[in-house]
Order: structure tokens, then sequence, then C-alpha cells
């Protein structure tokens, strides 16, 4: 598979290439030369497949530097950490929920996050040297990067997470799990100040001449592939001659892009649905080709409070750059933006009338649907488990009683630093301990 930058195709890559330096010199993002299609007549074997021969199968159209035993034990082991299934789909009401959740941090991030670990493990290894990790986290990301790489020496990890703007269940599983080659950084700021920083940081590579550096954040094509693969899969199980549409709760729009990956590669998938909150960027921009800056809102749905999508420049730049093409991207991508107000409503709906509980973000999406239900079979994508978000929920249904499996890391100490938006006094801090 060769890859090359969105803005110039001539510039061509390999696998190994944008593995190990996932930002191109033109400080874009990196696509491949040509997606693969799925022949359909591969449907019928395809749907007999578990899940990590699945994985395997679709990955191998994406990594070409690892041979097919490697691939696969680093998929194997992967897929064993997440004890039943991977993904679980759930009937609701004529429609289907695709649970994303099964995974130790709770939410979808996990399911790209784990082999990632193996992979740049694996990698790191193979080229003898150390990986540098950044990884800009809404909540979430942080977290699922933790958990992946906390036992791969080989590999460092700085989470950088805005101050005060996550929950402090998110904040607690970052910042609990003590060991040498993590560390937490917390920005005065929002997610924006976050990811800029990151950029800021892969412009000045100079500074860290020794070292690989690689983002887990969805800049990185890997994690979004490793997310393609459970659309390509769900959708194929649901599929009966009709297309699926999924509701995706939006954020920095890597989820979305996956959706929109599988539907490129073939796989039976009609509409995406872009589920935004009160930071509603996408939906202002696909319904009224609007750029919108507003400052960023906190909401109880923190992990989708972005107002800059970084993901979705790789949308645009496939229609040409050019906001005429919208047409073609509005035949595809639909959206909706559900008010924080509504949010706090729809959740205390869910539970009252079928005794459910959702996150946050989930409720963006089954609101969304609610709303406007399309034709054919629709899929509401559930990016995380509620009880990552219990004390927001908690305000809203107070006789809510959780089974807290995750008590411990109340009484765990928190590692983390502070720091105003200071590149300067960021880096030094982060060559001193690489
Ligand atoms: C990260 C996250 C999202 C947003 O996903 P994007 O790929 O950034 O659009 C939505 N919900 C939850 C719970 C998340 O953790």
């Amino acid at each position: 598979m060769y890859y090359n930058s969105i803005n110039n195709k001539l510039n061509i890559k390999s696998f190994i290439n944008i593995f190990l330096n996932n930002i191109p010199k033109d400080k874009t993002l990196f696509f491949p030369f040509k997606i693969p299609k799925i022949n359909k007549k591969n449907f019928y074997f395809l749907k007999k497949q578990t899940y990590i021969d699945f994985a395997f199968y679709i990955s191998k159209y994406f990594i070409d530097y690892i041979n097919d035993e490697n691939l696969y034990k680093i998929l194997y082991n992967s897929y064993l950490k997440f004890n039943n299934e991977v993904i679980k789909l759930e009937f609701l009401n004529n429609n289907y929920i695709l649970n994303l959740n099964s995974g130790k941090t709770l939410t979808f991030k996990d399911i790209a996050l784990v082999p990632l670990g193996f992979l740049l493990n694996f990698i790191s290894k193979l080229v003898n040297k150390k990986i540098i990790i950044f990884c800009a986290t809404s909540g979430d990301t942080g977290s699922a990067a933790i958990n992946s790489f906390k036992n791969f020496k080989n590999i460092k990890l700085f989470t950088f997470f805005p101050f005060n703007m996550i929950s402090d269940i998110q904040r607690k599983q970052i910042t609990t799990i003590k060991r040498n080659n993590i560390h937490n950084i917390s920005l005065i700021g929002n997610f924006d100040s976050a990811q800029f920083l990151i950029k800021k940081i892969f412009e000045n590579l100079k500074l860290f001449k020794k070292n690989f550096l690689v983002s887990v954040n969805s800049i990185n094509w890997f994690r979004i592939i490793l997310q393609t693969i459970y659309y390509c899969f769900s959708s194929l199980k649901l599929y009966n001659n009709n297309l699926i549409n999924y509701y995706v709760p939006t954020g920095n729009f890597g989820n979305a892009l996956s959706v929109f990956i599988a539907k490129k590669m073939g796989f039976p998938i009609g509409k995406i649905i872009i589920c935004n909150n009160d930071n509603y960027y996408i939906d202002n921009f696909l319904k009224y080709e609007k750029i919108h800056n507003n400052n960023l809102k906190k909401t109880i749905s923190p992990s989708i409070d972005i107002s800059i999508p970084s993901n979705f420049l790789r949308i645009i730049n496939i229609y040409n750059y050019k906001i005429k093409n919208l047409n073609k991207v509005n035949k595809i991508f639909y959206s909706d933006k559900i008010y924080n107000k509504y949010i706090i409503l729809s959740l205390e709906f869910f539970y009252l009338k079928y005794k459910k509980i959702y996150d946050p973000h989930t409720i963006t999406s089954l609101s969304s649907l609610f709303k406007e239900n399309l034709k054919f079979c629709n899929v509401v994508v559930s990016t995380a488990y509620p009880i990552k978000f219990y004390f927001s929920i908690k305000k809203i249904i107070p006789n809510l009683k959780f089974n807290f499996k995750t008590k411990k890391i109340f009484f765990l100490n928190e590692n983390y630093k502070v720091f105003a938006l200071n590149f300067n006094l960021i880096i030094n801090y982060i060559k001193k301990k690489i």
C-alpha cells in the first residue's frame, strides 16, 4: 500500500515511512494513494469470520511491512484483551446500537489503541529505536493510550489534556497509572490548544533528532484503519439488502472518517450522520458551508468538545479541497447538533422510558436518530460506557446506582504537571524526560 500527503499526490510513501512519521512535510495529513475495494463476492466469506480473522484480512491491505504470522499474532494478542466480544450489536426499537465500549478504559478508543500499541512495540524493536508518542486528549484517548502502552519500555508517552475540561473519572484514569515511561501534562486551555501544541511539536521535529515521534491522535492513519474495521465488520453482519446508516457522536472526526473509509472500500454503508453537541463546527459547515470559530463550550459530553476537527481536512481534500463540491459530501454525510440541555433531557427520557442509561456522547446519536429516523437499517454508535460519566449522569438521575468496578482509582495518587501554553517551557520539560 502506498500513501501520499493529501496536498501532494506525487510524494509517495510506504507503510513504514508514514507509520514512523505521521505528518507529511507540507504539514497536512497522509492518505492512501488508492483505497482498496472489496469485491462483493467476498461478502459471504467475510461475514462468517471472527473479529480477529476479519481484522487480519482488512489490515493486510494497509500494513505491508510485517509478515502475516507476526501481524496475526499482534492482532490476536490485542483483541484477546477484550473479554467477550470486541464489538456488540444490540437491538433497540427497530434499530441497532453498536457498542464499542468493551475495552479496559470504557470507550471505542481502546479498540484501535490496543493493537496500535502492539504494532508500535513490534516496529520499535524491529528498527531498534525508542518511539516517543504524543497524545492530545479530550479525555479518552489519553487513558486508552496509557493502558495500551504502559508496559512497553521502548515507548515513551506524553499525554496533554485540558485542565478542568475533562471528567474526574477521565482524569483519574489518565493520572493514576504510575510508570516511568508515562508523562501527563495538563494544559491551561481547551482541547484545541492541546492539539495545536502537538502540531507545533511535529513541526519542530529537529528538536528531537535522535528519536521517532509518533502521534496516537487520529492524525495517525493506522488509528483510522483500526477503527474502520469495526464498521466493515458490523455493516456486513447487519446487511440484508439494505444499506446501513451510522449515527456517530463526533469531535475530531476520526470515528466518522473511519465509517467513510469502510463505505469507500465497498462495504454496505448508506449515510453517515455526524452528531455534534454545542461545539457544532461540522454541522455548521455541512449545512451552511460556514466555518465558525466560536469559543469552545464546556458540556457534559467533554470528549466531543472540539471546535477544530483535524480529520475533516481529509474529507474536504478527497473532494478536491473546494467547497463547491460540498454537494457530493452532503450526499454521504448528514449532520445534527444536540444542545447540552437536550442531551440532559434525553438522558432522562431514555432512563424513564426504556430504563436504559447511555453516556452523554451516545445520547447525541440516539436523540438524532429519534428526531430523524432514516429509512433502512440505522445504527447508533455507542462510544463510551456510561460509568465513565457517572458524576454528570448522577446529577440528572439522582437515584442512579452503578456497580462501580473502577472505584479503586479514587484512592490512588494522581501524577500530572500543569502548564500554561508555553511552547518552550513544555519542550524543555519533555526533553528532560526523554
Ligand atoms: C473520542 C470520543 C468521541 C469523538 O470521536 P472523534 O473520532 O474524535 O470524532 C466521541 N465519544 C467519545 C466517548 C469519545 O471518547
